[in-house]
């Protein structure tokens, strides 16, 4: 599989007990997640470019910055269990014998050992956000929620949403669409934006690249449109010899036009998930691909811009 299909999200029990979640983390300042400055809720799973990785775990796990390590073997001492040990190519974890204790955190000096994903409120979530709220205000900014697939824990999502809008922020949802219409159209009360990904127009190369077919997330963009409830940005990761071809491009920007969509966000492939997605010990299915040049990706921007769509390089 080359593509993360962030899973499919059900009626919202899933990984989540709806007043908590897990969180990766929360990104101040970001402004490529929707209008003005933001701040971004990752969702676990979630990578710093998350359509092209696959972290299926929802729960915190350790993340083991290798490159840093020095092996002075301190986490080593007080790891009880065992699952910290030292090989020539490095610091080794054990994930089946660790058991989250957190010890080896405190006893480096590095930096090389992080929780990744915690357990948040949506009053923590809230809180923290709150932070830049004079930033939001003053950009016409706010907060958004991605991941992962934010509606995978759906309860934790609905409920922060609501709690959001409740006390006057501006709010976006970063989904990849392959959810349930009812769990979508529910987020769509409490949201003003929707980032709404599509992978690959032709469904069995979308089968191919995420395992699953492409039939329920565009239809779920048609309703989306034809619901009007909110702005929907779409967002296209373009990846070399898999949905990159004029014809594909052509398809896709054929069927946005089709759906009069307000915006294409065309994002170029690139390596940035795989010190990421190596340090949570995971496979970078990507491995080998070249990134996609300027000059490719600006043909490509220009069969969109043909179809009359807004389109441009995206982050
Ligand atoms: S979190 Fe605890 S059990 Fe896991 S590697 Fe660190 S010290 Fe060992
Ligand atoms: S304490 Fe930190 S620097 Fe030392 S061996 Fe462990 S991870 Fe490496």
């Amino acid at each position: 599989m080359l593509l993360d299909s962030r899973e499919s999200a059900g009626s919202g029990e899933k990984g989540s007990a709806g007043n908590k979640g897990v969180v990766f983390n929360i990104q101040r300042y970001s402004i490529h997640d929707g209008p003005g400055i933001r701040s971004t809720v990752f969702f676990k799973p979630a990578s710093p470019f998350v359509i092209l990785v696959r972290l299926s775990s929802t729960f915190a796990e350790l993340m083991v910055r290798e490159t840093r390590c020095n092996g002075c073997g301190r986490c080593i001492k007080v790891c009880a269990p065992g699952a910290l040990s030292l090989a020539a190519s490095g610091l080794r974890l054990d994930r089946v014998k660790c058991d989250l204790c957190l010890k080896c955190i405190e006893a480096c000096w590095e930096d090389v050992l992080e929780l990744a994903g915690r357990q948040m409120t949506v009053d923590e979530v809230i809180e923290e956000c709150s932070k830049d709220d004079l930033f939001y205000r003053n950009s016409g900014g706010g907060v958004t929620l991605s991941g992962g697939e934010p509606l995978l824990q759906a309860d934790f999502a609905l409920q922060l949403l609501r709690n959001l809008k409740d006390r006057g922020f501006n709010t976006a949802l970063d989904t990849c669409g392959q959810v349930p219409w009812e769990t979508l159209e529910k987020a769509l009360a409490y949201t003003d934006l929707v980032l709404f990904d599509v992978k690959h127009i032709d469904s069995e190369e979308h089968r191919d690249g995420t395992g699953t077919d492409n039939k329920l997330i565009l239809s779920n963009l048609e309703k989306l449109m034809a619901a009007n409830m909110a702005r929907i940005w779409i967002r296209v990761p373009v990846i070399p010899g898999y949905n990159d071809s004029d014809r594909y491009m052509q398809e896709l920007a054929g069927r946005l036009q089709g759906m009069k969509a307000e915006k294409v966000s065309l994002l170029g492939y690139h390596e940035w998930g795989r010190a990421k997605y190596q340090s949570l010990g995971r496979a970078y299915q990507l491995s080998g691909r070249m990134p996609l040049s300027e000059e490719r990706l600006s043909g490509i921007i220009g069969i969109f811009k043909a179809k009359g769509l807004d389109a441009t390089a995206g982050y």
